[in-house]
């Protein structure tokens, strides 16, 4: 299974016209894409169902995610950290088979209920 790699990107927040969901538990959020500058969707896992990557430093479990559907990448930032903090991890998916993957476990998992610690 593919690693997650470390965030060093500068997340813009350029509003573009977007629908606000793209699935039952992915919303829109307040951040753009920072390679390809489209709003970015948000899942979040609830206390205890939190959702485990595997990371280059090892199994993380993560409170949120990020998705740009446009260029199939996933971020999600490191427990206790925004996603601005550039303190996570992305993963870019080659292909559409394993974005889906991704997409459907995180939307199951997922909720557009908000929790409030990082
Ligand atoms: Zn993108």
């Amino acid at each position: 299974m593919a690693k997650w790699k470390d965030t060093d990107f500068e997340y813009n927040h350029n509003y573009l016209d977007a629908p606000d969901f793209i699935s039952e538990s992915f919303y829109i959020s307040s951040y753009g894409c920072p390679k390809c500058n489209i709003p970015l969707y948000k899942t979040v896992f609830q206390p205890s169902e939190e959702f485990s990557i595997n990371t280059i430093r090892g199994k993380v479990l993560i409170k949120r995610v990020f998705v740009c559907p446009n260029c199939r990448t996933y971020y999600a930032p490191h427990p206790g950290y925004r996603l601005s903090d550039n303190n996570g991890y992305y993963l870019e998916c080659p292909d559409i088979i394993s974005y889906q993957h991704n997409f459907v476990k995180m939307n199951n998992l997922g909720s557009v209920k908000g929790r409030l610690d990082l």
